[in-house]
Parts: C-alpha cells; sequence; structure tokens
C-alpha cells in the first residue's frame, strides 16, 4: 500500500493524534484501516477490526509497528512521542504519577490550532488550560453536542477526519488541505515557554502540588510566602524513623497543633458572636413542648465542618481531641488520605528517607493541612445557609466533592537535598471566595432569645433515652421519635 505523506506535515510538539486525522484526511481511509496498515503483527492478525482501546492508544502507540511508522511517516513517531513527552515532563520527572495524570483520557485541543490539523502535546498536558500558541482557552467537548473526544485513535466519537459524529467540523479544509499542515509553531505563553526551559537545566528545586487542581500558570507566580531557614538535620539513625511510634507521635501532634490553630482562627474570625447558637445546635437544646429553634448558620458551618474533619460520628457529642489511638497518625481524620499523599510525594521527592530534616517536613505538613482545613471550612460556608434552614446536611459523596474542592492551590518549591539551609517558597494562586455574609442570619441573635437559651432543656438522644428509662410515658415516648427524626435530618 502507497500513502500520501510528507515528513514537514508533522510540526513541532505534535501529537499522533492529529497525525493520523491528517494521514485519513489525504488519503481517504478510516481509522480503523490506519490501525490496520501501520500496526504490529498482533493488530494484523486481529480478523474483526474490533480493536480494544489499549491498541488504539496514542502515548507509547503500543497497537503500532515502529518500523511501519517510519517507513510511512517517515517518522518513528514512537520515539518522537516519548522525546516530546519526557520534554514536557521534565521539571516534574521525580513524580510518580499514572501518566494519565499528566495527559488524560479525553482529547483537549485548541479551537484555532486545530483549523489548521495541528493537535500538540502541549494541549494535552493536563498542567495547560489555554492554547500556549493563541492564548485561548482550550476546548474538551465538541461545541455542537458537548461530546468528549477519546485521545485514541478510534472512530467512537468522530466521523470523517476532523469531524465529530454529530457533524461538526474541528476543522475545513478545502480542496488542498495540505498546503496549511506545516506549521511555525511559537509559544506566546510566558509560562509555558518558562516550564520549558527550565526542563532543560538539572537543578535540584523540586514543586510540592497537586496536578489535578494545578495549571502551568501558576509555577511561574511571584512566591508569596517565604519560610525561614531551617536548621536542625540530623542523619536518621534508622532509615525506617518514619514507620516508627517517635516518628508517627510527632506527626499526630504536630497535626494536632495545626488543627487547632486554624480552628482559633475560625472561631475569632467567624464564631465569636456564636458560641452560644454552637451549645444550642450541639446540645439539641429547645423549649418543652416546643420544636426545636431554627439553626444558626454559622454554627452550622462550623459544626459539621469539625464534625467530618475529626471524623466523629455525632455531632451532638463532644469534639474534643484526644491521644493518639493505634492506627491514627492525624487528628483530621477526613484528610488523612491527602495529607499522606503530601507525605509520600515529600519524602520521594528528597533524601528525607535518610536526613531527618523534621523541622521541614512538619513545616510542609503543616501549610499544607492549614490551607485544607481552611478551605474546607469555606465549603461549609458555601452551604450554611440552605443547609441550616432546610435542616439538611450533605450526603459522602457531596462530603466528597467538598472535599476534593479543598486540595490546596499552594505550590511549594524546596530543594531535594534537605541538608541543605533552604528556604521554601509558595506560590498561591488567588482562591475566589464568593461567600455573602451578609446573608447569614443568625436568630440568636436578639437578647431574648440568648436569655431563653438557659431555660432550654438539651435533647440529646442519651438525655431522651434517660426520660424514657425513668418515665415510659407516651408523651416522653413521642418526644423520642421527634428527637430521632430531627437527629436523623442531620446524620451524614
Ligand atoms: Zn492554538
Ligand atoms: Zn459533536
Ligand atoms: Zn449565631
Amino acid at each position: 500500500m502507497f500513502i500520501v505523506w510528507r515528513k514537514e506535515w508533522i510540526n513541532e510538539y505534535e501529537s499522533p493524534w492529529s497525525v493520523f486525522e491528517k494521514v485519513s484526511l489525504a488519503n481517504h481511509i478510516s481509522r480503523t484501516e490506519i490501525l490496520k496498515t501501520l500496526g504490529n503483527d498482533e493488530v494484523k492478525k486481529i480478523r474483526n477490526n474490533l480493536f480494544t482501546n489499549n491498541r488504539r492508544e496514542l502515548i507509547e502507540l503500543r497497537g503500532f509497528d515502529s518500523n511501519i511508522l517510519k517507513q510511512y511517516l517517515g517518522e518513528d513517531l514512537s520515539i518522537l512521542n516519548k522525546s516530546v513527552i519526557s520534554t514536557i515532563l521534565k521539571p516534574v520527572k521525580y513524580y510518580q504519577e499514572p501518566i494519565r495524570t499528566w495527559f488524560p483520557q479525553s482529547l483537549y485541543w485548541c479551537p484555532e490550532c486545530i483549523k489548521r490539523g495541528y493537535h500538540s502535546w502541549l494541549h494535552q498536558f493536563s498542567l495547560v488550560h489555554s492554547c500556549p500558541i493563541h492564548q485561548i482557552e482550550l476546548l474538551s467537548s465538541c461545541p455542537k453536542c458537548l461530546n468528549p473526544i477519546p485521545f485514541l485513535l478510534s472512530d467512537c466519537a468522530l466521523n470523517e477526519p476532523f469531524t465529530c459524529k454529530c457533524g461538526f467540523k474541528l476543522a475545513d479544509f478545502g480542496s488542498t488541505p495540505w498546503s496549511q499542515w506545516k506549521m511555525k509553531i511559537e509559544i506566546a505563553d510566558a509560562s509555558v515557554f518558562k516550564w520549558i526551559e527550565q526542563g532543560k537545566r538539572d537543578d535540584s528545586n523540586r514543586f510540592l502540588f497537586t496536578p489535578q487542581v494545578s495549571s502551568i500558570q501558576h509555577f511561574t507566580l511571584e512566591p508569596r510566602v517565604k519560610s525561614k531557614y531551617f536548621f536542625n538535620v540530623k542523619v536518621a539513625l534508622r532509615q525506617d524513623y518514619l514507620y516508627r511510634d517517635e516518628f508517627k507521635n510527632d506527626l499526630y501532634n504536630e497535626n494536632s497543633r495545626c488543627f487547632k490553630a486554624i480552628d482559633q482562627y475560625i472561631r475569632k474570625k467567624f464564631i465569636k458572636k456564636h458560641l452560644k447558637c454552637i451549645l444550642m445546635l450541639q446540645e439539641l437544646r429547645k423549649n418543652e413542648n416546643e420544636e426545636f429553634p431554627p439553626i444558626c448558620p454559622y454554627a452550622y458551618a462550623y459544626v459539621f465542618w469539625k464534625q467530618t474533619l475529626l471524623g466523629r460520628e455525632h455531632f451532638y457529642n463532644n469534639l474534643v481531641i484526644s491521644r493518639r489511638r493505634p492506627g491514627i497518625t492525624v487528628v483530621t481524620e477526613l484528610i488523612e488520605s491527602i495529607i499522606d499523599d503530601y507525605k509520600t510525594k515529600l519524602f520521594a521527592h528528597t533524601n528525607l528517607s535518610i536526613y531527618d530534616n523534621r523541622e521541614m517536613f512538619n513545616w510542609v505538613l503543616n501549610r499544607v493541612t492549614s490551607e485544607l482545613c481552611l478551605n474546607y471550612f469555606y465549603e461549609w460556608l458555601k452551604i450554611a445557609v440552605e443547609g441550616a434552614e432546610q435542616i439538611s446536611v450533605p450526603n459522602r459523596d457531596k462530603i466528597d466533592i467538598m472535599l476534593q474542592n479543598s486540595i490546596p492551590r499552594a505550590i511549594l518549591k524546596h530543594n531535594s537535598d534537605v541538608r541543605h539551609n533552604q528556604r521554601i517558597e509558595i506560590m498561591l494562586p488567588s482562591v475566589a471566595r464568593t461567600i455573602n455574609l451578609n446573608e447569614f442570619k443568625c436568630p440568636l441573635s436578639t437578647k431574648t432569645m440568648k436569655k431563653l437559651l438557659f431555660k432550654m432543656n438539651t435533647f440529646k438522644p442519651l438525655s431522651v433515652a434517660m426520660r424514657i428509662y425513668e418515665n415510659s410515658s407516651d408523651e416522653n415516648k413521642r418526644i423520642e421519635s421527634y428527637v430521632n427524626q430531627y437527629v436523623a435530618k442531620l446524620r451524614i
């Protein structure tokens, strides 16, 4: 078989996705035929053309034969891929994330570049959200039918070359499409340019961040916070020190200290005037023969923030912090796995396992934990007015989303060698916190209500059970069922 192709139609940083679309267009052959023609022996053996995504993937090009690619396209695309991907990932080469974290499974493209048949690895790179050439937002779904397109050599979302199943044309070429295919790639976005330049230098700086919530622009922000210098470096006596009780207790105590500081901050900033409201909610106070009074939105946000963060079962039980139980490494149990993830990264990206720089380790973890806890409180503030009014709490799935929204945006820059006196820099993208506290109406703000509070009795499930134990009257049973219903509405 002969195919129409010129090597120069493969542009800098170009992904195989657009290369194959162009092959398909220039030769009037389907994507399946491309795979069949350029595929390896295994693919060629498959008779019914039912290829799994594993054979259609475009990162390693596992379904293709290197020699045939070179023979037909003048370039071994799998070698080209490797080189481009390694250039892009160089600044984070110490990360042990799965490749899908950096190059997601669905296609991201620039509406302008695609008009010239160009899709770039830089578009597909998860930290890039706007086209480095045109500086316009990337698309990840068809503008007409809103369906995503998989980053695969696949017909499942596409029709003709560069055309969605719904008929929308991502690119519309005239009679000689290839006249436009050779492009000069000029990166206009300074942060992308810096990112690639930085990869060329082999330095010992390390970025600590969560890829899923980060953007390449954040890496070039002026650092907002700089740490002090760290001195107390000792050589760890045993390399397994991080598995030992001494280390775990230290981690727990630091986390506890950190949580208390954030708790104090929130109380001072938001809760100062609502301590009674908190008491009322937590102690389930109300007048005899009356319904529960309305919930104060500040108390609502605070109590449920704290209950869930500490991983407690009931909001009406005491939320004090106790000594570490075996198996537990942090006070803030809800975010244990996120903290753990940062801890693992920090150890993997440095020589912390040999040199015990506890001071630096704690500083970093506390910084991340504080931001996480505070973000999570804002998530509760967002839903507090509605939740308090409707006497309802989010379910576990919703809490998970709130937690995802709370993952720190901060990017910490530190050195891989923790023996060095170093200054940790933090790039902190601004987060829009759109909470209108004017909508927060505290039902207890009137003096009479405050006085009333002390005449109210507590109706915690345990005290109601005691009432029944002492006197199992119908009235007490009715109260019990009312209280149980109320508490069930606020159960997470
Ligand atoms: Zn573009
Ligand atoms: Zn479409
Ligand atoms: Zn209040």
